[in-house]
């Protein structure tokens, strides 16, 4: 039986370190730049691919570590250096998991490699799930897929929006509705190449944060693709499909249980997300509060900014113990009886938002310019407690796992 530690093992800590480089030598430095252009930043992801952190290998080396630490890990070093960058690198790896999670070896083989490019010519995946009416009512998606039996093609008609990197993606992954009766068990996803006839990106938004990542609409109208780019393919649809109406006959709570342990398992990831943003704000806080003198000493020789400071580190350590646990759990196959998952998604987005809201107030005025980061911080920490499942929706989802009840 494995010791208990918390401590990272030595090569944990040669992966954290590199990437922490990487984060302060390349990512840092450009996050006002892109903050400002508001434009997916290419040479960086082309930086991050030349060293090996953008491709899947790197994922997939985080992923199965044992401890089930590699991907917090990583993903709280890369948004330290800057959340929009760092979302523009990760952000592939949502339609990447969602080809590895559904994909037949041969789909994963085919479209993941399309989904970064290489290092000379870098691409990006997105994933596309949300919609103006479906957001954290996922169950009640439109864009419908309906199979032409006599083509072996889907047609694929709907309006996704809020897809990270949608419209600019080399390949989309669509969740589209192909049996209306089963709500999100009704369900399937497809491959939707890039240039393919119909496809196209509606409005790009302009966001409050994390601005260095493309936000956009993507319109599918009359899209048609050959049956070998609905992901698992017809047999597993077609055998997924009938098992889920006879659940749904016999009650539906396995369907549900079943959908929610893949939600616990992934909100950690951007619970750790947002520790990285928020320990961002605090050692940029802890600096200055040590060397800005008013009244003659550092302002930190105040209880008032000191205890703030205290504050801000303890909920951060809570968050990514939260976070860590509920990686473990995920890795170790341990249910999660509390929604374990979605605490930490809840803990750590909060404490982003409320600890990069006190760096701003401890650097006073320069705290709210562009001349320092923890506005920019501020601006990126909010967006944790709306994707991935909003706070509210966390707060449902352990409030029901705790108390069996159908609670609204
Ligand atoms: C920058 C950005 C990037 C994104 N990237 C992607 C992506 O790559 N792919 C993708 O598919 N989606 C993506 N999303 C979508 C994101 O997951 C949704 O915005 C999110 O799920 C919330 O949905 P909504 O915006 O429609 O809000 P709504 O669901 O309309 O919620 C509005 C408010 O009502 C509250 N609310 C809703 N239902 C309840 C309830 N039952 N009880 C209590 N409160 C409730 C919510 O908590 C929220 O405060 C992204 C969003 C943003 C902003």
């Amino acid at each position: 039986m494995a010791e208990f530690t918390m401590e990272l093992n030595d090569e944990q800590k040669e992966v954290r370190d590199w990437l922490h480089g990487f984060a302060a030598d390349v990512i840092r430095p450009a996050a006002a730049e892109w903050d400002e252009r508001e434009e997916t930043p290419w040479p960086v992801i082309q930086e991050a691919a030349k060293v090996g952190i953008y491709s899947l290998d790197f994922y997939a080396q985080q992923y199965f570590d044992p401890t089930g630490l590699g991907i917090p890990m990583a993903m709280e070093e890369l948004f330290w250096g800057d959340a929009g960058i760092a979302l523009s690198i990760v952000g592939t790896g949502l339609a990447a998991v969602g080809v590895l999670a559904n994909g037949t070896e041969e789909q994963i083989g085919t479209w993941i490699p399309q989904m970064y490019g290489d290092a000379s010519d870098v691409k990006v995946a997105a994933f596309c799930s949300s919609e103006p009416d479906a957001g954290s009512d996922v169950a009640s998606l439109r864009t419908r897929a309906v199979y032409d039996e006599a083509k072996d093609e889907w047609v694929i008609n709907g309006t996704k929006t809020w897809a990270t990197n949608g419209g600019i993606a080399n390949v989309h992954v669509v969740v589209a509705v192909v049996d209306p009766e089963l709500g999100s068990k009704g369900h399937a996803s497809f491959i939707v190449p890039a240039g393919t006839p119909g496809l196209a990106q509606g409005q790009k938004f302009k966001k409050h944060g994390i601005r260095a990542s493309h936000t956009a609409e993507v319109v599918l109208d009359n899209v048609r693709v050959p049956g070998s780019c609905l992901l698992g393919g017809k047999e597993k649809l077609d055998e997924r499909l009938a098992r889920a109406r006879e659940r749904a006959k016999a009650g539906g709570e396995r369907v549900k249980n079943a959908a929610m342990a893949t939600f616990e398992a992934s909100r950690p990831a951007v619970g750790a997300m947002a520790v990285g943003t928020a320990r961002a704000a605090y050692e940029v806080a802890l600096d200055y509060a040590k060397t800005r003198e008013q009244f003659g000493r550092p302002i930190i020789d105040n209880q008032g900014v000191a205890f703030q400071l205290a504050d801000m580190r303890t909920q951060i350590d809570a968050a990514r113990l939260l976070v860590w646990r509920a990686s473990w759990m995920a890795v170790s196959g341990k249910p999660f009886t509390a929604a374990e998952g979605s605490m930490s998604k809840l803990y750590a987005s909060e404490t982003a938002k409320k600890v990069t809201g006190q760096a701003i107030q401890i650097l006073g005025g320069n705290g709210y310019t562009r001349e320092y980061p923890v506005e920019r911080m501020h601006r990126d920490a909010a967006i944790y407690t709306i994707f991935e499942g909003t706070s509210e929706i966390q707060r449902l989802v352990i409030a029901r796992t705790l108390s069996g009840m159908p609670i609204r």
